[in-house]
């Protein structure tokens, strides 16, 4: 039985698929938080190079040309292989079949990097030499770094830091491939200064690291700001990860009934989702679309739709979306990527529309699912993606119950291999899930103002 499926350089796709483009609904428009006005993306060049606050806002074109420069550097780990999980299919006895796009070859070990490079190349074609951003558990800062280095351009990282102290190899990381990393918050802004004197232990948020990264951004010359999950240009970029997991699955002579991907912002699960996604808005295909989501973190599962900021302080623009309220503080769960307080525009309005679903997963269960992955395919995958595992191992075990055989897709977004401290506390037994009671989604849901 063949396990996996390896495609040639020169299939890496040329083209980024825009969903937008296809909707059924578009999103509801992004308000501009002074004004309140729909945003143009003339809003944003202050902020992000032009090319992706053009992108941002593009909800026209349904292919955009990935810039030769950019595919070359995808050239260093893409095509990512598919490979059909047989280990895991025979441990759980399933008659399902399940694949999963394994992006954690990346040399950054997760996704990121897909649209890491873009945003680098585009600061860099824009005659930038400085870019910030902030990073929460470090992943995005990491792949920012090397997509920096490649482009040549300077970049300061903040990271939140709580992490910043208990994470030192993915500091590390980021000071190895060139970058310059600085603990949020910090006193080299007037948000971290007025922070640090308010308060001179704070260990920091990331809508604390993302004022910091803005500002800097603000005053640097030739210095624009970059982020990393969320917005519809992030999204945008992952979709390679689908594009080449279609081409797979045909050579794999299947086409996938369930497709999941693990969400924090949302731009892995856009990543492998919205490809397959054209085909069920044209073709008809009745695939199933599912997020997975930590039960601490539920906001696609039990947060509201509505505007809110897209950071803790209240700087970005509006954004409608499923949301905890941008004050939510999550529990400090080890999947750092999924501790979101939203969804990104189009995942909340795909949701809204009920043309995808979400789930949510116990830390607990995660864990588990994270090491019977790691122990019938060899990989140990990232906090994050055992969300996803635990999600395809859920919807695998259902179709043995109903004795049907599925055809399962999902993303491992990232390898856990700096994420050890976490798998250690798991196997010692000092982990525990965390629930959220109504009362404490709803109070923090209240205190949002509504626009709509
Ligand atoms: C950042 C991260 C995530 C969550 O981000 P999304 O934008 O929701 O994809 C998931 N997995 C890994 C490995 C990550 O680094």
């Amino acid at each position: 039985m063949t396990k996996k499926f390896l495609l040639n350089e020169s299939e890496i796709p040329a083209r980024w698929y825009n969903i937008v483009a296809e909707m059924p609904n578009k999103p509801l428009p992004m308000l501009h938080p002074g004004t309140r006005e729909a945003l143009k993306p003339e809003d944003l060049y202050p902020i992000f190079a032009e090319e992706i606050a053009r992108q941002e806002l593009n909800q026209t074109d349904v292919w955009i040309d990935i810039p030769e420069e950019v595919r070359d550097k995808y050239r260093i780990y893409r095509p990512s292989p598919l490979v059909r999980a047989c280990g895991l299919e025979k441990a759980l006895d399933t008659p399902a079949h399940i694949y999963f796009k394994n992006e954690s070859v990346s040399p950054v070990g997760s996704h990121k990097l897909n649209s890491a490079l873009a945003q680098a190349y585009y600061c860099k074609k824009e005659g930038l030499t400085n870019i910030t951003t902030e990073t929460g558990a470090g992943q995005w800062g990491t792949a920012l770094s090397f997509a920096a280095k490649v482009f040549g351009l300077e970049l300061a990282v903040y990271m939140v830091k709580v992490s910043y102290e208990q994470k030192p190899y993915r500091r590390s990381l980021m000071q190895t491939w060139g970058a310059q990393v600085t603990a949020s918050p910090s006193m080299s802004t007037k948000a971290g200064r007025k922070i640090l004197t308010e308060n001179p232990t704070y260990q920091g948020s990331l809508g604390t690291a993302i004022s910091e990264a803005i500002e800097l951004a603000m005053q640097t010359p030739n210095c624009k700001y970059t982020l990393g999950s969320v917005l519809n240009h992030v999204s945008l970029h992952q979709t390679v990860i689908g594009l080449e997991a279609e081409k797979q699955m045909e050579i794999a002579g299947e086409y996938p009934d369930i497709v999941i991907g693990c969400f924090g912002g949302g731009s892995n699960f856009s990543g492998i989702a919205y490809p397959f996604m054209r085909h069920s808005f044209k073709g008809g295909k009745a695939t199933r679309y599912i997020a997975a989501e930590p039960a601490s973190c539920p906001k696609l599962t039990r947060g509201v739709f509505q505007y809110d900021f897209g950071d803790e302080a209240g700087y970005t623009p509006l954004l409608p979306m499923f949301t905890l309220g941008h004050n939510f503080a999550p529990a400090h769960i080890h999947a750092g990527g999924l501790r979101y307080h939203g969804a990104g525009t189009i995942v909340s309005q795909l949701l809204k529309d009920k043309l995808i679903e979400a789930t949510d997963i116990q830390q607990l269960d995660s864990f588990e699912a994270g090491v019977l992955f790691a122990r019938t395919e060899g990989i140990i995958p990232a906090p994050e993606s055992a969300h996803a595992i635990a999600a395809a191992i859920n919807e695998a075990l259902k179709a043995k119950e109903e004795g049907r055989r599925k055809t399962i897709l999902f993303n491992l977004s990232g390898h856990g291999l700096v994420d050890m401290s976490a798998y250690d506390q798991y196997l010692s037994g000092d982990l525990s899930n965390y629930s959220l009671t109504d009362e404490e989604i709803a109070g923090n849901i209240g205190s949002l103002e509504t626009i709509i």
